[in-house]
């Protein structure tokens, strides 16, 4: 895979970085200056905020494969966070590549955000509260700091962030979900009539996921849709 793609996911791990320890960020009048957090570049789809409890550590990952899905104008559409920009009106409905990779690094700083102000809900991540958070970002002017950043720091590093014209792989996605690009033993939960399952994922179909929820005496076997499941 080209190495710009790499090279994005790279800048977007440095402007996360940058957006906790050069700004004195509050959400809520909760300092996040104390926050470890750490950011990697992933090799697939997949891009989410982890919290270990044990070492109080956060991580983000921006997959690399989401960044080339992004840049391509056929799929980019599908992506939950190409979406949350018409549907709140962020960046002033502005859906170019910058704004939707700004928004990325905007929608995984809320998870953590969510996380650390206790509004973690298992089950029900992209809930009202999380779109408070992500939405103050906008209204703050942070995004767009974040999004002036990103394209000055590409433009120095000679990444374009233009549209690329190439034929979808997949011609049957439905929606992209940052956070939904499931693996084999993949422990998620998900809620069903107002009860929080933890499950392990033991088969991956294109729109559901197969769940084993262990029990004491039988575990039970479920298939749900992926938006409904989260990692854990
Ligand atoms: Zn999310």
């Amino acid at each position: 895979m080209s190495d710009k793609y790499k090279k994005i996911a790279s800048t977007l791990c440095e402007i996360t970085s940058d957006l906790l320890n050069e700004s004195d960020i509050k959400f809520n009048d909760i300092s996040l200056s104390n926050i470890k957090l750490s950011n990697r570049i992933g090799s697939g789809l997949a891009t989410y905020c982890k919290y270990d409890r044990r070492s109080s550590q956060y991580t983000i990952t921006y997959g690399k494969k989401m960044i080339k899905s992004k840049l391509n104008q056929n799929e980019l559409p599908f992506w939950l966070t190409y979406r949350e920009i018409l549907k709140y009106n962020y960046f002033d409905n502005d859906i170019s590549i910058a704004s939707v990779l700004s928004h990325t690094i905007c929608h995984e700083f809320s998870h953590l955000v969510q996380q650390h102000v206790g509004w973690h809900k298992r089950g029900s991540v992209h809930n009202i509260r999380f779109y408070e958070i992500l939405s103050y970002f906008h209204d703050s002017g942070i995004a767009n700091e974040v999004k002036n950043k990103l394209i000055a720091s590409c433009s120095l590093k000679n990444l374009s962030l233009d549209t690329e014209i190439t034929k979808s792989n997949n011609s049957s996605i439905d929606l992209l979900n940052d956070e939904s690009c499931f693996y084999l033993n993949d422990k998620i939960s998900f809620e069903h009539k107002n009860k929080i399952y933890d499950g392990i994922v033991t088969k991956i179909n294109k729109k559901t996921i197969i769940v084993t929820v262990p029990a004491m005496f039988r575990s039970s076997i479920w298939k749900i849709p992926k938006y409904r499941a989260t990692k854990k």
